[in-house]
């Protein structure tokens, strides 16, 4: 399994792109503006897009690479996430207001992209790739996800602050090999950071401490103009892991 980070910054701005994770070459994590790296083959390929929650930077260019690819696909592009975040999609983006509804495109019987609900707990096996929903405590609902091949497995926390039920899924399975988490805000940032449900490096690494496994740590996630700051935090709170910046362009074989 090769996964692909196409995007994982807190915002944009010059080579900042916000979240989109590759996996192989059909199946998006999130598709924020990082989707913008593809070429316009690389998006045909695209069969399904696992969503973590509902908020802009992780959707952004869903509307777009739908749009680019309309009419020439064959398959619908399938849209998986949990219904309050598809229900938001449908009714504040793919309204005919915003944008077209693209699930009803070329015609309702065969659409350029359809919805499949999800559930925490919900695993789908894709090709001999597993993706399972992990719910996490954002300030809307939301959800990370642990994709297991038979050669590997990496998890990806999506947004969230302090939260134990993605430790203890994560712990709940053998083995994990890569994990990328996100570390929004500095430390002084700490009420924001609750307010808006996200960690702090102090935060991430308290837990951090819950996890039993030993992955390859990438962070993600940071608030532009503050990545320095918030990984030193990240380096001097985390001490027992090695932990390293998630940029564009990363590929890992698992
Ligand atoms: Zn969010
Ligand atoms: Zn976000």
């Amino acid at each position: 399994m090769k996964l692909r980070v196409l995007g994982c910054s807190g915002g944009v701005g010059n080579e900042l792109k916000t979240t989109s994770l590759l996996i192989d070459d059909d199946i998006l994590i999130d598709a924020g503006s990082g989707v913008g790296e593809l070429t316009l083959d690389e998006m045909r390929r695209i069969r399904h897009v696992f969503l973590t929650h509902s908020h802009l930077d992780h959707f952004a260019f869903l509307p777009l690479l739908v749009d680019s690819i309309f009419p020439s696909i064959r398959d619908p592009l399938i849209v998986h996430g949990q219904p309050v975040t598809l229900e938001a999609l449908q009714t504040h983006v793919f309204n005919w207001t915003i944008w077209p509804d693209f699930s009803k495109l070329p015609t309702e019987e065969e659409p350029v992209m359809c919805y499949q609900a999800l559930s925490p707990g919900d695993v789908i096996e894709m090709e001999g790739r597993e993706l399972e929903m992990i719910a996490v405590n954002h300030i809307v609902p939301g959800a990370g996800y642990r994709v297991a091949c038979e050669s590997g497995a990496f998890a990806f926390s999506g947004d969230t602050t302090t939260n134990d039920n993605f430790w203890n899924v994560l712990n709940s399975h053998d083995h994990l090999d890569l994990l990328l988490v996100e570390a929004a805000f500095s430390n002084a940032d700490l009420d924001l950071s609750k307010r808006s449900g996200h960690y702090t490096a102090e935060l991430l690494a308290a837990d951090l401490k819950k996890l039993k496994h030993q992955p390859e740590v990438y962070i993600t996630h940071n608030k532009p103009g503050h990545e320095s700051l918030i990984m030193s935090e990240c380096r001097q709170a985390i001490t027992d892991r090695k932990i390293t910046p998630a940029q564009t362009g990363l590929i890992f074989t698992l």
